[in-house]
C-alpha cells in the first residue's frame, strides 16, 4: 500500500467518486424512463385524478426529462418529490 505514490491514490479516488456519481445518475435516468404514462399511473393506483401515491398530495410539479425545456415531462409530487409518471407530448402530425 505504501509503495503506491499518493498522487496516484488521489487520482484513483477521484475516478472512483466520478464512477459512483455516474452510476447513480444513470440509475435515476433509467427510473425516469421506466415511469408509466398518466393513464397507466391512474390505472395502477386506482385513481381518477392524479395525486401522489406516497403522501396523497394533489400538488404536482413537472420537469423536463433531460433538461428544463424537454417536451417529455416527468411529473413528480411537489411535497415529497416522489416521481409519479411521465408525460409525452403528442406526436406532431404533418
Ligand atoms: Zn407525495
Amino acid at each position: 500500500m505504501s509503495s503506491i505514490p499518493f498522487p496516484i491514490l488521489f487520482i484513483m479516488a477521484v475516478f472512483f467518486v466520478f464512477w459512483l456519481i455516474l452510476r447513480k445518475f444513470h440509475r435515476l435516468e433509467q427510473k425516469k424512463r421506466s415511469l408509466p404514462d398518466l393513464n397507466g399511473y391512474l390505472y395502477a393506483n386506482n385513481q381518477t385524478e392524479a395525486r401522489c401515491h406516497a403522501c396523497d398530495a394533489t400538488e404536482l410539479k413537472d420537469e423536463g426529462l433531460t433538461h428544463g425545456k424537454d417536451e417529455r415531462r416527468i411529473i413528480s409530487c411537489a411535497r415529497c418529490n416522489t416521481m409519479l409518471y411521465r408525460f409525452n407530448p403528442p406526436e406532431q402530425s404533418t
